[in-house]
């Protein structure tokens, strides 16, 4: 008997049509192995997918490996999240150029004439394929920063505007993953998840004998794409629901067991241990290398570049993605706030676990495990956050995976 939620389940030449029917309408983009990373890449069908890969991720470490089944969405997440879709990291903002005095003026008093960005320019139909929990929890933080306050950025509105978003529950979770701590995964979406509704919330299931995706519509867009492929679908049943939810819940508990941050009530705790010794540990192994916060989901600092070219004639002015770990972000009249990496490491760490939440009334970390695997010193956010604000946290286990 089927479910009332409108689900289906798709074989995997199922799911190849449904993103062919995405595809003829969007640009989509998925899962895709390259350089070594399951990263972000266009697809156009299954066959782009990194079927048959996974990730192992440590501290400070990074590989793509075989897998010995042929599942799709059989990793955690890569080095790129989907931030850079909507906040790319190079954005240019407006164009100077310098004319003759009197040339296009009344007045003949200015000299220039200045082009702003159309924050449209470039920007197409999209579809995200595999967004994963932590990711889409992400969004919602990053809708509430870009689009939330009193000057919503215009080029994020409208990269965000027509993305139809498919998210995929995580069930190979990598070692550095903490999504149970911070209420963020691994199911995609469902009751009680932080993330916008996505358009579909697929759940892979791949065993010896079976090989099927169930199909959650969210919203009416969802709803018409699998209405689409309805000749290549059956009716969810109360068994594949189950399925889903027993190996959500067993997701959940291995990496809770293995990696789990005590995240009720960290801010304060932080905020009492601003002087904790530990902060002088840690910046003896940091490097303010920055890379944390490029891979971060939720990070969104920027600054603006602004360069001319040689005749002096045209000048372009740029925004460009900024770290708090650099010592020009803190820069004012003279000097850096943040002049010593202890003063940085503690201002990125307490900001995302901290004062975001003072802020933006949420947690500027969703678990996801980036900073920690694309640290080249292996700095454990965990770790840290537990060492300096413990000490209810658990450690986590330095090596190995959430078996
Ligand atoms: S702080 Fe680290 S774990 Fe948290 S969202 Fe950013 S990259 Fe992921
Ligand atoms: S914590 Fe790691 S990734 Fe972040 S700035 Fe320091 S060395 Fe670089």
């Amino acid at each position: 008997m089927g479910t009332d939620t409108g689900a289906v389940v798709v074989d995997v030449a199922g799911f190849d049509a449904l993103l062919a029917l995405l595809a003829r309408e969007r640009r989509v983009l998925g899962p895709v192995l390259a350089d070594g990373v399951i990263g972000i890449g266009e697809i156009a069908g299954v066959a782009d997918l990194p079927a048959g890969w996974t990730d192992e991720q440590a501290p400070g470490r990074y590989r793509a490996v075989r897998r010995d089944d042929d599942a799709l969405f059989g990793y955690a997440v890569g080095q790129r999240s989907w931030r850079t879709e909507v906040n790319p990291s190079r954005l240019p903002l407006l164009q100077i150029r310098r004319r003759r005095a009197g040339e296009g003026d009344r007045d003949g008093a200015r000299h220039q004439e200045v082009l702003p960005a159309d924050p449209r320019a470039g920007v197409e139909p999209t579809a995200w394929v595999g967004v994963r929990g932590c990711d889409l929890a992400a969004l919602a933080v990053s809708d509430r920063v870009l689009l939330g306050g009193e000057h919503p950025d215009p080029h994020y509105a409208e990269r965000r505007r027509d993305v139809f978003v498919v998210a995929v529950d995580c069930t190979s979770p990598a070692s550095t993953c903490f999504c149970p701590s911070m209420g963020t995964g691994p199911a995609a979406a469902g009751a009680g998840h932080p993330g916008p509704t996505p358009d579909l919330h697929v759940h892979e299931v791949c065993t010896t004998d079976r090989h099927e995706l169930v199909c959650r519509p969210g919203t009416d867009a969802g709803r018409a794409l699998l209405a689409a492929v309805a000749a290549e679908a059956r009716p969810a049943t109360a068994a594949d629901e189950t399925t889903a939810a027993e190996a959500i819940a067993e997701a959940a508990r291995r990496i809770d067991e293995h990696r789990h941050l005590d995240a009720e009530g960290l801010a304060g705790r932080l905020e009492a241990a601003l002087e904790h010794p530990r902060w002088d540990d840690v910046a003896e192994r940091c490097l303010s290398c920055a890379n944390c916060t490029l891979v971060c989901p939720t990070c969104f600092c920027s600054t603006v570049e602004t360069t001319t070219d040689l005749a002096g004639t045209e000048t372009t002015r740029t925004r460009v993605a900024d770290s708090c770990f650099t010592l020009d972000h803190s820069y004012l009249h003279g000097g850096s706030v943040h002049a010593s990496t202890r003063s940085r490491y503690r201002q990125w760490l307490t900001h995302k676990l901290d004062t975001w939440w003072d802020q933006f009334g949420t947690s500027g970390c969703t678990g996801c495990g980036r900073c920690t695997t694309w640290c080249p010193v292996g700095i454990d956010l965990v770790e840290e956050a537990t060492a300096i604000a413990g000490p209810t946290a658990v450690a986590a286990h330095p090596e190995g995976g959430p078996s």
